[in-house]
C-alpha cells in the first residue's frame, strides 16, 4: 500500500468542470444519463427480442453508419464480450490461417498472443516496436489478416489504418480501434474489420463488441461458418451476422450501455459525425501537448509528433517529481485515472482526450498539474524515492 498522498488542496478555480480523465471507462456525460433515467421506465428491464430495444439497436447500427460515413456493403456487427472477446472470435471467424500483427503496446500484443495460441491456427508474424513507436506495416507472404491497433491505449500511440502494399489478395485489414472509434478519423475503405467497444471514445460502458466490416469481410466470415472449424457459438461470427441484422444480440446485452453509447452518437452526429468529434479531441491534444512542450517538468512521451495520440495522451514529468503522487493528489482533489499505464513502468501521466471530454476541461488539468507539482517542490514534499 503506498502512503497517504501530501495534503494539498487545489484552488476550486483551477478544477476541471468534470474530473474524469479515464481511458476507459471512460467519463459519461451527465446529460446522457439524465435521458437514460428519464426513459427507464419504457426500456430498461425490457425484452431485447422485442421492438423497444431493437429499435436502439438500429439506432446503434446506423447511427455509427452515418458517425464514421460508412460505404455502402459496410455493415456494423454486435456482440457480447466486449474487445477481449472479439479477439477470441476473431480467431475463430475471420482468421484463416496465419495473421500478421503490428506489436507496440500491452493490447497489439494480447491480439498477437490469442492468435499464437489457438490451435486452429498457423503461427501468426509479428512486427514489434518498442513502446511509444510504432512499427511500419509491411506485406508478408501468406498472412490472410493484417492486424493493427489504431490507438495503442496502453502508450499513447497512434497509427493510421492503411492496407500494406504488396499484400496477398484477399487479406483483410483488421483494426482494433477500441480507443480510436469516434474520436480518430480514418477512411473506412482502407479497413475490413474495425472493432471496437463502447466505453471509451463513445462514453457508455463496457461489456459489448462492435465491428464495422466491409463486404470482404463478411465473405470471410460466411465462408468460415459455412466450413467444418469448430467454434464456440458465442463466439461464433456467423451466428453474430444472423443477429446484428435483424438488431438482435445471440444471448442478451446490456440496455443501459446500447442506451449510453446511442446518445453519444446522436451527438456527435448532431454536430457533424466523426470530423467534428475528432476536431475536438485534436483542440484537447494540442492542450496537453502544447503544454507538455513549453512546460519544464512536463515532456510528451512519444517523440514523434506524428504518433502522438489525439484521444488518449502520456506525459512524463521531471525525476525529481514522482507521477504517481501527483496523480494522487488530483484524485484527492477530485480529478480521477491520470495514473501512467501500470506495466509501463513510467514515471508518466496519462488521460483520455476523448469527445465527451470538455477541451477546456484539460486545459484545466494542466493546470492542475502545474499547481500540484509547485506545492510539491516547495513542500519538499512528493519527490521520487
Ligand atoms: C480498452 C482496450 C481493449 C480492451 O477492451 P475490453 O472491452 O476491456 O476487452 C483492447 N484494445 C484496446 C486498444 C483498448 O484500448
Amino acid at each position: 500500500m503506498s502512503a497517504a498522498p501530501p495534503e494539498i488542496t487545489i484552488p476550486a478555480d483551477l478544477l476541471p468542470g468534470d474530473g474524469r480523465f479515464c481511458c476507459g471507462p471512460s467519463k459519461v456525460r451527465p446529460e446522457a444519463v439524465a435521458t437514460l433515467a428519464e426513459q427507464a421506465g419504457e426500456y430498461l428491464g425490457t425484452s431485447h427480442r422485442q421492438p423497444g430495444v431493437r429499435f436502439m439497436v438500429a439506432r446503434l447500427r446506423n447511427g455509427l453508419a452515418e458517425m464514421l460515413a460508412l460505404p455502402d456493403g459496410y455493415e456494423v456487427l454486435i456482440g457480447n464480450g466486449g474487445t477481449t472477446g472479439f479477439w477470441d472470435a476473431l480467431s475463430f471467424g475471420v482468421i484463416e490461417e496465419r495473421s500478421h500483427h503490428l506489436v507496440f503496446g500491452e493490447f497489439s500484443g494480447k491480439f498477437a498472443e490469442v492468435t499464437r495460441s489457438a490451435p486452429h491456427l498457423g503461427e501468426p508474424s509479428t512486427a514489434r516496436a518498442e513502446p511509444g513507436s510504432a512499427p511500419p506495416l509491411v506485406a508478408v507472404d501468406g498472412a490472410d489478416a493484417y492486424c493493427l491497433t489504431h490507438n495503442e491505449t496502453s502508450t499513447g500511440v497512434a497509427v493510421t489504418p492503411t492496407r500494406p502494399e504488396g499484400a496477398d489478395p484477399g487479406a483483410l485489414v483488421i483494426v482494433d480501434a477500441t480507443s480510436a472509434a469516434g474520436g480518430l478519423r480514418f477512411d473506412p475503405v482502407d479497413t475490413d474489420v474495425y472493432y471496437f467497444a463502447p466505453q471509451k471514445c463513445l462514453a457508455s460502458d463496457g461489456g459489448l463488441w462492435i465491428a464495422v466490416c466491409s463486404p470482404q469481410a463478411i465473405d470471410r466470415i460466411e465462408r468460415i461458418a459455412a466450413s467444418d472449424r469448430w467454434r464456440p457459438a458465442s463466439l461464433d461470427l456467423g451466428i453474430a451476422l444472423e443477429n446484428s441484422r435483424k438488431d438482435q444480440t445471440y444471448n442478451t446485452p446490456a440496455l443501459a450501455t446500447i442506451f449510453l453509447a446511442v446518445q453519444q452518437i446522436e451527438w456527435v452526429n448532431e454536430y457533424g459525425g466523426l470530423t467534428w468529434a475528432a476536431a475536438r479531441c485534436a483542440e484537447s491534444a494540442a492542450h496537453a501537448y502544447g503544454w507538455a512542450e513549453s512546460s519544464e517538468h512536463a515532456t510528451p512521451y512519444v517523440s514523434d509528433p506524428s504518433l502522438r495520440s489525439e484521444v488518449v495522451a502520456t506525459i512524463d514529468l521531471a525525476d525529481d517529481v514522482d507521477a504517481a503522487t501527483v496523480s494522487a493528489v488530483l484524485r484527492a482533489n477530485g480529478v480521477h485515472d491520470t495514473e501512467s499505464y501500470r506495466k509501463l513502468g513510467r514515471n508518466q501521466l496519462r488521460f483520455a482526450l476523448f469527445p465527451a471530454i470538455e477541451p477546456d476541461d484539460v486545459l484545466a488539468l494542466t493546470r492542475c498539474v502545474d499547481h500540484v507539482v509547485g506545492e510539491l517542490r516547495s513542500g519538499g514534499v512528493g519527490a521520487r524515492p
